[in-house]
């Protein structure tokens, strides 16, 4: 699937499990989403699946960046819960994911990137970074995964085990495609509307 839908579907996936009660759990919820969302695909190298992996991380960071100004114009301090100074486990939480960053784009499309391997790793990173995200994140890592094993490419979510699997029933690009933005976006949006209700 292109970026755009994993990353609506991502965030309707991780809004229905967090299930915000209020707006300062909204800013771990986005950014832990839109990231998780869309960071499988690091491992994207063809040149038209290359730019839509581009426009991904950039709708992304303007997500990401909106939820920071908002986080600091509120003074919800979601930051404060963020390890600060000198701690040894911050470090070690950058240094992992850097890593990770680092490898997944060496590795093959639909591979290492895409495994559940890549999310425990990821998810002892992110516990030493920003707590508050993990949830979220790890709800849209497997909604990409379950969107592309839809596709026709295999997905090796058992890495290091060499057999990948996929449903065969759509292109990445094509009318599956449109039609898992589309759902993604109007469960979003019944998401948002059931929250306000709080029936969610
Ligand atoms: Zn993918």
């Amino acid at each position: 699937m292109m970026a755009k839908s994993h990353i609506a579907v991502g965030l309707a996936a991780a809004t229905l499990v967090v299930a915000p009660a209020t707006f300062k759990e909204v800013v771990p919820l986005v950014i832990g989403a839109s990231v998780g969302s869309i960071i499988c695909d690091l491992d994207s190298k063809k040149s038209n699946v290359n730019k839509d992996a581009f426009y991904g991380r950039l709708i992304v960071g303007i997500i990401c960046a909106v939820m920071v100004v908002l986080d600091v114009y509120f003074g919800m301090s979601v930051w404060k819960s963020i390890k600060a100074g000198l701690d040894p486990t911050l470090a070690l939480g950058i240094g992992i994911l850097a890593g990770m960053i680092f490898i997944c784009s060496k590795t093959n499309h639909r591979g290492f990137a895409h495994s559940f391997v890549a999310l425990a790793i990821y998810m002892y990173a992110l516990q030493f970074i920003y707590v508050d995200v993990m949830l979220p994140f790890g709800v849209a890592f497997i909604s990409h995964i379950v969107l592309d094993l839809f596709n026709k490419k295999r997905v090796k979510i058992l890495w290091p085990v060499k057999r990948g699997f996929c449903l065969g029933l759509c292109y990445s690009n094509r009318l599956g495609n449109r039609i898992a933005f589309i759902a993604g976006c109007c469960a979003l949006v019944l998401e948002i509307a059931a929250i306000q209700m709080k029936v969610l």
